[in-house]
């Protein structure tokens, strides 16, 4: 093992097996906590001054630690992976994640849409009482231990504050998380040494993320960061097939972000891939149809410009009639039809996700089939993965969480099985 400064000195009974985690995030942080209670000796490195960086971030509007949707639905979040996922959550689902919060004294809350927090919504008692928790059951800590690949001798290569150093394990989980947020640690580095070693990574891409619209400069100036509530996205999937939901969202300065968007973001990002654009339409106001903004939209103005007067019929504000003059142009009011019609289908078009830099979260990985069903790389036995850096993706809601914790359960059942 390591000999550093930082390390703890306890060191493994004799004949004890030896697990090396990489990423302290919560799916590192997990899958240490499940190796340890199997008896198992535990070194943990983190290649930041300390563990879970991102999971305080997410603490940061309220950590929405999971769903309180039920099975199956719950799983369908999981797109295309839904069934690999589903097969994770039903060793550790979110009823499962909540009991698990409880353990470390801290209650949770399904809100009103259903996410579910701790009671004082934050991340950073959870995770203190954790790190705390693990260092007492015997996890080693080691920080500012940035793993670097393998060695010719099959070590570990870690990189500290005083230079290159080895480690070796019997088993070794990997827990580095997406690329989202660099700063916070998960770089997405490990990508080309994991594929340097024959292993297959899909290419991480944005998530749960904004895009690109080509705004005036009018409606940067004036509009960025109104919300736009309720309205109901249309969009077309990869099939073709209309798909529409209700939610919440905001015009940014860039183009357009926030919860709706975010829910919808792979197939915009796929559709942009593929065809280079995608189009979003917004019901701006659901619950009103097109025949009747038409009827109120030619009742006389009295005097009043347009810009009042839509606002007025309609019960828009100001943002969402900024929009349809962003479309229709300034003489929008000499044409009440299109204007019903734009307020009932206003046309975005969408040019590219955001950076992936910026976003809650990424898409591809390590892919699923690069890995055996306890998380084990084909390429390398002895090595799991788990957590955002598997290729699966989900949208916002606590979906994201609750699979790194499902993820790093299973690894952990599998470097356990593999050791015996
Ligand atoms: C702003 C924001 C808000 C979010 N809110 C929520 C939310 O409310 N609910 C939700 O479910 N999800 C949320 N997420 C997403 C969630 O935080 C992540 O999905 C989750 O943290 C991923 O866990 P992980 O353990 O797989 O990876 P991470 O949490 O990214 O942890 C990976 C760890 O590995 C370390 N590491 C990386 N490379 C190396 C290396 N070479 N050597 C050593 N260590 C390394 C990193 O420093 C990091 O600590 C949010 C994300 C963001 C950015």
């Amino acid at each position: 093992m390591s000999n550093c400064s930082m390390c703890s000195p306890a060191e493994p009974g004799p004949g004890q097996k030896r697990v090396a985690v990489v990423g302290g995030g919560p799916a590192g942080l997990f899958a240490a906590e499940r190796l340890r209670a199997a008896g198992l000796s535990v070194d943990l490195y983190e290649a930041k001054g300390s563990p879970g960086r991102k999971f305080l971030i997410a603490g940061k509007g309220g950590l929405n630690l999971t769903h309180g949707e039920p099975r199956p639905q719950f799983d369908l979040r999981y797109r295309e992976r839904a069934a690999t996922v589903a097969g994770w959550l039903d060793g550790f689902d979110a009823d499962a994640l909540r009991h698990w919060a409880r353990g470390l004294g801290v209650d949770t809350y399904v809100g009103s849409s259903g996410r579910v927090f701790p009671l004082d919504r934050k991340a950073a008692p959870l995770l203190r009482g954790w790190v705390r928790r693990l260092k007492e059951q015997g996890v080693r800590f080691h920080v500012q231990h940035r793993w670097l690949g393998w060695s010719g001798d099959g070590t570990l290569r870690m990189q500290t504050g005083d230079g290159e150093t080895r480690v070796s394990a019997d088993a070794t989980v990997l827990a580095l998380g997406g690329g989202s947020w660099p700063e916070l640690g998960s770089d997405g580095l490990w990508v080309e040494t994991l594929r340097t070693r024959s292993v297959d990574v899909a290419p991480l891409q944005p998530a749960n993320c904004g895009f690109d619209i080509d705004w005036s400069a009018h409606l940067r100036q004036q509009h960025a960061g109104r919300p736009l509530k309720p309205v109901i996205a249309h969009w077309r999937d990869l099939q073709g097939t209309p798909r529409h939901l209700q939610g919440e969202c905001v015009i940014s300065a860039y183009g357009i972000e926030g919860s709706l968007v975010y829910a919808i973001a792979a197939d915009l990002r796929e559709t942009i891939a593929r065809d280079g654009h995608a189009l979003l339409e917004l019901d701006l106001v659901p619950g009103r149809d097109a025949a009747r903004l038409h009827a109120d939209l030619s009742r006389p103005r009295r005097g009043r410009s347009f810009g009042e007067h839509l606002r007025r019929v309609t019960g828009i504000d100001a943002a969402k009639a900024a929009l349809v003059f962003e479309v229709l142009g300034k003489d929008a009011g000499n044409d009440p039809d299109a204007v019903a019609r734009t307020l009932k289908h206003l046309p975005l078009r969408l040019l590219r996700p955001r950076p992936m830099a910026e976003t809650i979260s990424t898409a591809g990985g390590v892919r699923l089939d690069a890995l055996d069903a306890k998380l084990m790389l084909h390429a390398l036995p002895g090595v799991f993965c788990a957590g955002e850096m598997l290729d699966w993706e989900a949208p916002t809601g606590g979906y994201l969480l609750t699979a790194c914790y499902a993820s790093a359960l299973r690894a952990a059942e599998g470097v356990v099985e593999w050791l015996r």
